[in-house]
């Protein structure tokens, strides 16, 4: 009997389970936009840009191999049991998803299919291993990265990936989906113009990016890493975002090159498994902080600070580097992330729930376990968190791991002359070294929205507040 293959976040032909199970049968392939499902975790609009780009290659892709790729805008709660039925399919292949929304989707649209005779099949596609089959020697699950981490490595070689489908079979009646542009991915305003520049949705750009970083940067990853003005980590993180790639296969790639980063590179592979873990047993993650005493930390929600840091006008050239990475890149380096998210829950005593938000609608490889589980750890509310007591300066930061400047002057280029002494404290400058690099401190690049040690004392403050709560 034919086969109905639900695409969600697995857009990818190799090492895909779920087509893999059912690809000697009659298939139909589909993917429903269901916004209402996901709610507050709806795609965010630099997502859309890939989700749209990612769609049309996986359509292609399956249209090459003799099948169709069905597309829809609704409720899959009611979608999916009327493709099912429309086709005559006994069984509904997925690959299993982990976000709270999803997976109480899951359970309804099981339970639809259940009414009609016919059965949703998920299957393991986008982490190494299941989270519910990882456990401490007491039986639990885990809460802290290190321990996890071993107990991965001790479960040894995740399989071997699996080989993309040959030719594919279309059932009979296969009832037309709409066309893409129905989806309304694309944003209205192209704030994305840069994008395409930066990224390659779908398969094949995912493979050749994994190729290429295996065969160059991952040899040095290891120093490299925390250098964000050089192109030192693999930057697959929106395509494993979207299952343009199978960890797996990454996880394969890596060991097969055999470079010296390799240790480093699959101990940063297994964060995005432990952020899994996390959403997975503590499904408030995304909303509410894991020590639960946080919920009574005294944020200062002010909008005029929110909107300073998401437009890259703190003053702080490294964060104001980053947020402006991030918004013409849909993308930012890891430790700036770090750097950024710090000022903003520290200094500005902002809600990282607002952080994360903002992240979520302008990164490309949103990830509601990743982006959930890094923000509580930036603001020391999380499972195995830095303690929040430790405020980065976001000066030495920028010194340290941009010391040439070459992040802030790319980003920031109103800075770009000033010498590299001042250039992480444009506000220490002499009056005449401003002059010569061209810069009006307070008109073409802000003063510090915030002074690093009056900031940092506010937040050690309010966390002096909280504790003498508890
Ligand atoms: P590489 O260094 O090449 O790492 C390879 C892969 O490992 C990444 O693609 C990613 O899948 C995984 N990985 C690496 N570091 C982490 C980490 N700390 N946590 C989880 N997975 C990791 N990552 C996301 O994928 N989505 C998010 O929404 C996201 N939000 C973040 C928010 C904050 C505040 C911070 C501090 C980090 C966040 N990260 C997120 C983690 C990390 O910054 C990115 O995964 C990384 O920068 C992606 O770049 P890369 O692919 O070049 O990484």
């Amino acid at each position: 009997t034919p086969a109905l293959i639900w695409f969600r976040q697995d857009l990818r032909l190799d090492d895909n389970p779920a087509l893999h199970a059912a690809q000697d049968r009659p298939l139909l392939a589909c993917y429903i936009l269901d916004d209402e499902a996901a709610a507050g975790w709806a795609h965010g609009g630099a997502q859309r840009w890939w989700l749209h780009h990612s769609l049309a290659a996986l359509r292609d892709a399956l249209a090459s191999r003799g099948a169709t790729l069905h597309l829809a805008v609704g409720r899959a709660e009611a979608v999916v049991p009327q493709l099912a039925a429309a086709i005559g399919a006994s069984e509904v292949h997925a690959g299993r998803l982990y976000e709270p929304w999803a997976r109480r989707r899951d359970e309804a649209v099981a339970k639809a299919l259940q009414a009609e005779g016919r059965r949703l099949v998920l299957h393991s596609s986008s982490l190494l291993h299941e989270p519910h089959r990882v456990r401490t020697g007491q039986g639990k699950p885990y809460s802290v990265y290190t321990p996890f981490s071993r107990a991965i490595f001790a479960l040894g070689e995740p399989p071997p990936p699996l080989p993309a489908p040959g030719k594919l079979h279309a059932p009979a009646d296969a009832a037309e989906g709409v066309p893409l542009e129905t989806l309304g991915l694309l944003p209205e305003r192209d704030w994305w113009r840069e994008f395409p520049r930066h990224w390659t949705p779908g398969e094949d750009g995912a493979r050749s990016r994994l190729r290429r970083f295996a065969a160059r940067a991952l040899e040095g990853y290891d120093g490299a890493r925390n250098t964000p003005g050089v192109e030192g980590t693999s930057g697959l993180s929106p395509h494993l975002r979207f299952g343009e790639l199978s960890p797996r296969q990454v996880w394969h790639a890596a060991r097969e090159a055999g470079a010296k980063g390799e240790a480093t590179f699959l101990k940063e592979i297994l964060w995005r498994e432990f952020s899994y873990h996390l959403l997975w047993h503590r499904q408030e993650l995304p909303e509410a902080p894991l020590q639960a005493n946080f919920a009574q930390f005294p944020w200062q929600p002010d909008a005029k600070l929110l909107r300073a840091w998401q437009r890259g006008r703190t003053g702080y050239p490294i964060v104001d580097a980053g947020m402006r990475q991030l918004w013409r890149m849909g993308w930012m380096h890891n430790r700036v992330r770090m750097i950024a998210g710090s000022l903003l829950v520290k200094h500005l005593l902002q809600p990282w729930q607002a952080g994360a938000a903002w992240f979520w609608d302008t990164l490309l490889d949103g990830d509601l376990a990743s982006n959930s589980a890094s923000w509580q750890w930036v603001a020391g509310c999380g499972a195995d968190a830095a303690p929040y007591f430790r405020v980065f300066n976001p000066t030495l930061q920028g010194e340290k791991f941009d010391a040439d400047g070459a992040y802030v002057r790319h980003w920031v280029p109103e800075l770009a002359k000033l010498p590299d002494k001042y250039l992480h404290k444009p506000w220490e400058a002499p009056d005449l070294v401003l002059r010569g690099a061209g810069v009006r401190l307070g008109a073409d690049y802000p003063r510090p929205i915030v002074e690093h040690a009056a900031g940092r004392a506010r937040a050690l403050d309010a966390y002096a507040a909280l504790r003498a709560e508890a």
